[in-house]
C-alpha cells in the first residue's frame, strides 16, 4: 500500500479531530512489517548513493511533532543505512539572541544542502507557526511600524510557502513530515519516561506543561498542514502511536522521494571514457608478470576448514551479497538481516558483517581470559545467528527507542 492516504498536497483538507493516530495500515503487528521496512532501507540507501553522485537536486525531510512523538527514533531509524558524508540533520530549538534578532528563515539558510545531499530538519521554521503561535511570541517583537498591523501568522504561512517554492524551482526539494501522536500515548510516553531511569534524562518540565497547551498546538498543526501543503512541498501526516509502524511509513516516504528523483550516476564523456582506458593499460602494465586477473581474490570455498565459523559465514554472505536479490532471499541472508531489521536497529551490510565476524572472535577471547575450551570450529551459522539475536535484543534493551 502506497502512502497517497497520508500525503497533503494542498487539495485535500487535513482534518486532525478525525485523524486516527493509532492507524498502522494494511498490517495488525509490527512482524509483518518487517521486510518491507527492511527493502525500503536498501533502496534508501542505493538511492542515496546515486544522489550524492549525481549532485543534482538537493532534499529536506522536515519532522515536526509533540513531545514525545517518535522523531529521534525515526531519524535515527530510517536514516541508518544512509552514507554519513552525504546527509546532516539540524535540530532545531529555541532561537538564540542572534537568531531572535533576525527574520525567522534566517538561521535557517546555513542549514540548506548543497545538490546532490540531504539535510534532515529536527524541528523548523515551522516551529514559528506552532510554538510560536500557540504562545504569540511575536507580540514581543521589535518590528518596524508596518508590520505592527500585519497577520504575522498568516503572513508566515504565506512566506514559508515562498520560501519553499523558491527553494525548489532552485533545486532542493522540501518534503515535510508531521509525527501525530495521541494525547493519550504521550502521556503513557512521558509517564515511561518518570519511572525508567535510564529515560529520566528525557523528561523536562517545559515538555509537560505544553501539555497544557494541547488543543491550541493541535489547531496549530492542523492549520499548518492545511495552509502550506503544495504538490512540490507536501506534507506527510504519519500517525505516531505505533512508533514501528511511524517507521515504516517514514521509510516509504523517504525511499517514494527518492524514486521520484530517480538520481542516476553521471555518464562518462567519451573523452574522460578513453582517458581512463589509456590509465588502465598502464596500470595493468605496472603489475607486470604478476598480472591483473591472478591478484583478484578468488572467494574461498565455504567449506574451508581453515576457516572458523564466522569467517565463513562472512565469506558466505559476500558470496550471497554478489548474486542476485532473488537469490539472497532463497539463501537465508535475508533472515539475517530480517533477524536485526525487526529490532529495527539495522545499519548497513557492511555493519551486520562486522557484527558476524567480531562477534565470535570477542567470545573467544573472553572464554580464553576464563580458561575455558570453546570449539569454535564447531559453531554453525545457526548458533552464530542465535548469539546476534542475544546481543540485539540486550541492546535493545538498553536503548530507548523513543
Ligand atoms: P529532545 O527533547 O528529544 O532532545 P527536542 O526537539 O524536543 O528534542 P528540546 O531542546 O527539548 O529538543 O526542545 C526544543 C524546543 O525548542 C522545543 O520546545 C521547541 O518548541 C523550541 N523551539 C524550536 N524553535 C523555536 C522557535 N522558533 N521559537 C520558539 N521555540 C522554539
Ligand atoms: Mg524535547
Amino acid at each position: 500500500m502506497g502512502i497517497s492516504r497520508y500525503a497533503y498536497k494542498g487539495k485535500r483538507r487535513f482534518d486532525i479531530s478525525t485523524f486516527d493516530t493509532e492507524d498502522t495500515g494494511e498490517f495488525t503487528s509490527r512482524d509483518q512489517s518487517v521486510d518491507e521496512f527492511v527493502e525500503n532501507l536498501l533502496v534508501i540507501n542505493k538511492k542515496q548513493q546515486k544522489l550524492y553522485s549525481e549532485r543534482k537536486e538537493g532534499v529536506i525531510f522536515v519532522f515536526q511533532a509533540m513531545d514525545a512523538a517518535g522523531k529521534d527514533g525515526v531519524i535515527r531509524t530510517v536514516f541508518s543505512t544512509l552514507s554519513p558524508h552525504g546527509v546532516k540533520e539540524f535540530c532545531f530549538k529555541v532561537p538564540s539572541a542572534e537568531e531572535k534578532s533576525h527574520d525567522f528563515l534566517w538561521r535557517f539558510w546555513s542549514a540548506l544542502p548543497p545538490r546532490g545531499f540531504i539535510s534532515i530538519f529536527n524541528r523548523s521554521y515551522y516551529e514559528d507557526v506552532l510554538v510560536g503561535k500557540v504562545h504569540e511570541f511575536y507580540k514581543s517583537d521589535i518590528v518596524p511600524d508596518r508590520m505592527k498591523d500585519s497577520d504575522v501568522i498568516q503572513d508566515r504561512y504565506r512566506q514559508i510557502k515562498d520560501f519553499e517554492r523558491y527553494l525548489y524551482e532552485t533545486g532542493t526539494r522540501v518534503i515535510k513530515i508531521f509525527l501525530n501522536v495521541s494525547k493519550d500515548e504521550q502521556a503513557r510516553r512521558f509517564i515511561s519516561r518518570i519511572d525508567t531511569p535510564r529515560k529520566n534524562w528525557k523528561v523536562s518540565s517545559g515538555d509537560l506543561r505544553e501539555r497544557e497547551y494541547w488543543d491550541a498546538y493541535m489547531e496549530a498543526f492542523e492549520t499548518m498542514v492545511n495552509e502550506t501543503s503544495t504538490p512540490e512541498s507536501p506534507w506527510y501526516v504519519v500517525p505516531a502511536d505505533h512508533k514501528w509502524f511511524a517507521r515504516l511509513l517514514v521509510s516509504r516516504i523517504v525511499r517514494k522521494t527518492l524514486e521520484e528523483i530517480d538520481p542516476q550516476y553521471p555518464p562518462l564523456d567519451e573523452a574522460t571514457k578513453s582517458s581512463l582506458q589509456e590509465y588502465r593499460a598502464k596500470l595493468i602494465d605496472s603489475l607486470g608478470e604478476k598480472g591483473y586477473r591472478e591478484q583478484e581474490k578468488q572467494p574461498k570455498e565455504y567449506s574451508d576448514p581453515s576457516l572458523i565459523p564466522a569467517e565463513m559465514l562472512q565469506q558466505e554472505l559476500l558470496q550471497k551479497q554478489a548474486e542476485s536479490d532473488e537469490k539472497l532471499k532463497e539463501n537465508g541472508f535475508k533472515a539475517v538481516r530480517k533477524l536485526l531489521a525487526e529490532n529495527y536497529m539495522i545499519r548497513s551490510l557492511n555493519d551486520i558483517m562486522d557484527a558476524i565476524a567480531e562477534t565470535p572472535a570477542e567470545e573467544k577471547e573472553e572464554a580464553e581470559e576464563e580458561g575455558e575450551e570453546d570449539d569454535e570450529s564447531t559453531r554453525s551459522p545457526a548458533e552464530i545467528r542465535e548469539h546476534i539475536k542475544e546481543i540485539v535484543e540486550d541492546n535493545e534493551k538498553e536503548t530507548d527507542n523513543a
